[in-house]
């Protein structure tokens, strides 16, 4: 006999612990203690989260159809020029994945919440990184090719990268041994939230303007010679556009902030940030492949070598250092003696409800 999938119930915002709530968000709350089951099954209903999963998880396998049809159709292995590309590809695969995870997985317990978000602050750090690598090989202007910038700029990316994501992961709980030691919001979100949002804002702002340095450069700035202006021109500044729009929603909350309540399931900022992103990133890979297809003949004259380590390496070495900062920030929300008990406590409430 076929029995009816039964699909979690949904909570007003009062009926969620604080560290689930969301800036103008009222109603289409999951259960905080959702489980996993419950968590993909909320997929296929229509709450708060449903459309903020679908806006990266989709994307993910367009960006994954762009990085393997580069993986097949380009001689990857032995040619070292498509390195960089395969790197910003393969950023571009990870960050929407590990946010759709985040999404999806995020209201199995205040615990789990945290590490889907230290995770997926991971992947936008990583992301970083490949559009750095990108733009070092492929991007940078001609008149700075070679210059002391650009010699520097990778390894400054890889720093930044690394500070990125503390920064990030800081901004929810604060410094591990200074977590909160009343049971009642242990594992709440920082006591001082706009701070809270203001260092995750400049966490993955700084690293963005950073790694845009050349491209600014060479589209707003530089005339003459050397300023390689090109057909990939207009594609970079779509790109900035949107990226700097993306930013806006992240930071100011719009539209829901106008209208609380009215956009909690669909069109609220988090959706709309999660789309601008994408098709921000969307632009970006198509200005780098051209860039890199046009520009490909002057390069090979003049650019630096491209290195294993200063690609494939430095990527391995920003990305174990950032699961390192992961660790130290998740390791203390499971060794705690009173761990859970103002979630199950809370979410015992909320099943009263
Ligand atoms: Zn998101």
């Amino acid at each position: 006999m076929l029995s009816v999938v039964k699909l979690p119930p949904v909570f007003s915002v009062h009926q969620v612990p604080k560290a689930f709530q969301e800036d103008s968000i009222i109603s289409g709350y999951r259960h905080p203690r959702s489980s996993a089951t419950d968590c993909i099954l909320s997929l296929f209903q229509l709450t708060n989260e449903t459309l903020n999963v679908w806006t990266h998880f989709l994307p993910t396998w367009y960006f994954l159809y762009t990085l393997l049809s580069v993986v097949f159709m380009q001689y990857v292995w032995t040619d070292a020029y498509t390195w960089p590309l395969l790197i910003f590809l393969f950023s571009c695969c990870m960050y929407p994945l590990a946010s759709s995870c985040a999404h999806t997985f995020s209201t199995m317990s205040t615990r789990s919440r945290h590490i889907c978000y230290f995770f997926d602050y991971g992947a936008l750090s990583l992301y970083s990184l490949g559009s750095a690598l990108a733009y070092s090989e492929y991007v940078m202007p001609d008149t700075w090719v070679n210059s002391t910038f650009h010699i520097y700029y990778v390894p400054v990316a890889v720093f930044n990268s690394v500070i990125s994501t503390a920064m990030a992961c800081y901004s929810r709980l604060g410094f591990p041994p200074h977590y909160n030691t009343d049971t009642e919001n242990r594992f709440a979100e920082c006591k001082r939230p706009r701070f809270g949002k203001v260092l995750r804002i400049l966490a993955f702002s700084y690293p963005y303007l950073f790694d845009n340095i050349p491209l600014f450069y060479r589209i707003f700035l530089c005339v003459g010679e050397g300023c390689t202006a090109n057909e990939a021109n207009s594609l970079h500044v779509y790109h900035i556009f949107l990226a700097f729009l993306t930013g806006f929603l992240f930071a100011t909350h719009l539209p829901e902030r106008l209208a609380p309540g009215r956009f909690d399931l669909i069109g609220h900022s988090h959706q709309l940030f999660h789309v601008c992103g994408v098709i921000a990133t969307h632009f970006q890979m198509q200005a780098i492949q051209m860039d890199m297809a046009v520009r490909r003949p002057w390069l090979r004259v003049h650019a630096p070598e491209i290195t294993f380590r200063g690609t494939h390496g430095a990527t391995m070495l920003s990305i174990v250092i950032s699961l390192g900062i992961i660790c130290f920030f998740s390791y203390p929300l499971f060794y705690s003696p009173v761990r859970g008990k103002a979630t199950r406590k809370r979410s015992s409430a909320a099943k009263k409800n």
